[in-house]
């Protein structure tokens, strides 16, 4: 077999594997966690899990082989930018897609690719950029896997494209029992619809198919308003405008009150670049952001350090580019110098457009009274979900997305858990639903109020997945 797996020799992690042996009948075994060694992590630094194994394949005959052979749970991972152990389980096999990197193959009439699903946004444009072609959707950083981004049902600041699941075709997925199938809307949309926003749920995307689009040239907009002014500045300035590629909008601490408004709109056609690399180039290296970022966490005055200098520039400078310049950003640029005593996290809420206004507010409450150091809060727009079984947008909605720095001992992680459901339950009382990617701090009862769907995945996932092979943290909890 050519796939390359790594294992901790010794008597525990024998244990492990004796102990998902043992109980091949009925549901897939969990064994209790042994010292295998075998940590995978996530990009925080906190929260990483301890695994019996992790296999690299190269093909999907590779992965099936692995389904077939391992008799304990499985959880498959991507760029590991996930932060709450979606990716792994305790004392399964993890299946680390990331060396399945290949292009299928590209079809620049029909503005069409497909790709392995280890292979990285950034990978991609590699390949699209020189034929004038971009990216559809995608999130707002190039690192992620496309099947990860899929397996999340990412987003990213497009103008009316909603989630990245919009734009997959077809599927290829290796099943628990190491079947291989081919899924798209018609085939079996069941399948379909659970794999994409599923988390790894129903089986391994192996290949996607995806639509693309054009690589354009894009000027920045930017304009400072009032909280109050936000929803229909939207509306008129950005949604009806149909030269709007890309939007967001910044709210900053302490009070999180006056959103500065970054609209990249398609240049016309006399309008010189003023940003000629048509890609953000590898292995850059961001000492000035890292120094801007520490500056606003670390320093007296700090948080008002972007609201008084950095916005200020955004808004004199005028920028032309390329679209998939902007789409090509590295997280490289958000990196700290270290985790050891602090790290950075991401948290994101979706609100119906009319509970907008409320819901700003009462999360401005929250993270005020718990004193949380954020760094920003980046709004979205998506319509809403047409595919996904498990949607984080049933109807158009707002998202806010929250970065923020916190401390890595265990009293502080307890404190960002209570906040955390504070946020939870407001965004609920809004009609809303949180993201999934990130920390694992929602009660069962705040997941199932958040996703009653879950119980149609359920379903699906009893009928392909019967004795529960694929898990990871996120499903031991709330599936
Ligand atoms: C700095 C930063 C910025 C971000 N910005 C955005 C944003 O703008 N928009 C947004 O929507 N999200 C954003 N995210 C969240 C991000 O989209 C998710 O964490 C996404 O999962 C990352 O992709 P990945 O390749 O790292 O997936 P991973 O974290 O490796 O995996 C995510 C999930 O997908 C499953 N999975 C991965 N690959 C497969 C596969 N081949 N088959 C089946 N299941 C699979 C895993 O089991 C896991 O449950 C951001 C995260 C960070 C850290």
């Amino acid at each position: 077999m050519q796939h390359c797996v790594h294992s901790a020799p010794g008597r525990r992690t024998f244990l492990v594997r004796s102990l998902a042996a043992a109980g091949l009948t009925g549901t897939v075994p969990v064994a209790p966690l042994a010292a295998t060694g075998l940590a995978v992590g996530n990009v925080t630094g906190l929260y990483p899990v301890e695994v019996a194994r992790i296999a690299t394949p190269r093909s999907t005959a590779e992965v099936s082989a692995l389904l077939k052979s391992w008799p304990g749970r499985v959880a498959v991972g991507g760029g590991r930018y996930s932060m709450g152990g979606q990716v792994a389980v305790q004392a399964g096999l993890h299946v680390d897609m990331r060396r399945m990197d290949r292009l299928v193959w590209l079809r620049p009439d029909e503005r069409a690719a497909r790709v392995e699903a280890g292979m990285r946004w950034r990978d991609l444009q590699d390949h699209l950029d020189p034929l004038g072609l971009a990216v559809k959707t995608m999130q707002s950083f190039s690192n992620f896997t496309v099947g990860g981004s899929v397996s999340v049902n990412a987003h990213g600041r497009y103008v009316g494209h909603g989630p990245v699941g919009h734009t997959v075709r077809a599927l290829q997925l290796a099943l628990a029992d190491g079947s291989v199938v081919e899924v798209d809307a018609e085939t079996d949309p069941e399948v379909f619809r659970a794999a994409i926003g599923g988390y790894g749920a129903v089986g391994v995307i192996t290949e996607i198919e995806l639509d693309l689009a054009e690589n354009v040239h894009i000027e920045r907009v930017v304009e400072a308003l009032p909280l109050e002014r936000y929803l229909e500045h939207f509306r008129t300035r950005v949604l009806a405008d149909p030269r709007a590629v890309l939007h967001n909008a910044d709210l900053l601490p302490p009070a999180f009150d006056a959103p500065v408004s970054v609209t990249w709109v398609r240049a016309s056609a006399d309008k010189a670049l003023t940003e000629t690399a048509r890609l953000v180039a590898r292995g850059r290296s961001y000492g000035l952001e890292q120094n801007v970022i520490w500056a606003a966490t670390e320093l007296p005055g700090g948080p008002s350090l972007r609201r008084k200098l950095v916005h200020p520039l955004l808004m004199g400078k005028p920028v032309v580019k390329w679209l998939n310049h902007e789409a090509s950003l590295d997280v490289a640029e958000l990196e700290p110098r270290t985790r050891a005593m602090s790290t950075y996290v991401l948290q994101e809420y979706f609100v119906p457009e009319r509970r907008f206004l409320g819901f700003a507010r009462a999360m401005a409450t929250i993270l005020a009274a718990h004193d949380v150091e954020a760094l920003n809060i980046s709004i979205r727009h998506s319509p809403a979900d047409r595919v996904s079984l498990l949607p984080w947008a049933r109807e158009d909605v707002f998202s806010f997305v929250l970065y923020y720095k916190q401390r890595t001992w265990a009293s502080a992680r307890k404190s960002v858990g209570r906040w955390t459901r504070e946020l939870i339950d407001a965004v609920l009382r809004h009609e809303g639903r949180y993201y999934l990617p990130y920390q694992l701090h929602a009660t069962p009862s705040q997941f199932d109020a958040a996703y009653p769907e879950a119980s149609v995945l359920r379903r699906v996932k009893a009928r392909i997945d019967p004795v529960g092979k694929f898990s990871n943290e996120l499903w031991r909890r709330y599936l």
